[in-house]
């Protein structure tokens, strides 16, 4: 599956929000973000840019942003809008919730990974089992009642034990039962905006979108 593989700091600099996509890096002084907190290339460090956005520039900025937490490229979020406009409900919090369900946001909101790219690499590597059955594709949906384990090789598990120590201060999703000691976890509802930590204003991608 095709995934963007350029700097991950540039896309938070772009942002000028931290997305969190490498890891416990992000919470040190290390981070691109704290280090060098303006857009990247020739004219960011003007900053006016971002202040003079007009309304499309605000809108394609709040997909860039979602679309970048999440990992996603352009043809798959598009998907997921598609589906999300098709769907009864508010078009904008069920795109949220589509992305929240994705079978590696799931391993990572569960402290099971410190980023999701981390957590992408899990479920792409079968350790991730779907009510028993092995599952390796990171966009899995996952669905209320689900029960979701971690298991391979020792050396693995002893990993996944160190992930959830680095993760311990980070908020995990109440939407989730997780069992710390077994390495599994059970989807108690299906997660709501309210459940997103990151402001996101997804209306201005519905709109987009719509255009
Ligand atoms: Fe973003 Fe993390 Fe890089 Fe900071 S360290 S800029 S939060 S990816």
């Amino acid at each position: 599956m095709a995934r963007y593989t350029g700097a991950d700091c540039r896309l938070c600099r772009r942002e000028g929000l931290k997305l969190f996509l490498k890891g416990t890096r992000c919470n040190t002084a290390k981070c691109g973000l704290a280090k060098r907190a303006y857009a990247p290339g020739q004219h960011g460090q003007g900053g006016k840019r971002r202040q003079n956005l007009s309304n499309y520039g605000m809108q394609l900025r709040e997909k860039q942003k979602v679309k970048r937490t999440y990992g996603v490229l352009e043809k798959q979020f598009r998907r997921y809008f598609d589906i999300a406009s098709k769907s009864k409900g508010v078009t904008g919090k069920i795109l949220l919730q589509l992305l929240e369900r994705r079978l590696d946001n799931v391993v990572y909101n569960a402290g099971f990974a410190t980023s999701r790219d981390h957590a992408r690499q899990i479920v792409r590597h079968g350790h991730v089992y779907v009510n028993q059955v092995r599952v390796n594709i990171p966009s899995y949906s996952v669905s209320a009642d689900e029960a979701i384990e971690l298991k391979g090789t020792l050396k693995c598990m002893e990993q996944i034990r160190q992930n959830i120590k680095l993760t311990a201060d980070r908020g995990k999703a109440r939407w989730l039962d997780i069992d710390t000691e077994k390495l599994s976890f059970k989807v108690l509802r299906l997660p709501l905006k309210e459940d997103i930590s990151m402001p996101i204003e997804e209306q201005l991608i519905v709109e987009l979108y719509s255009k």
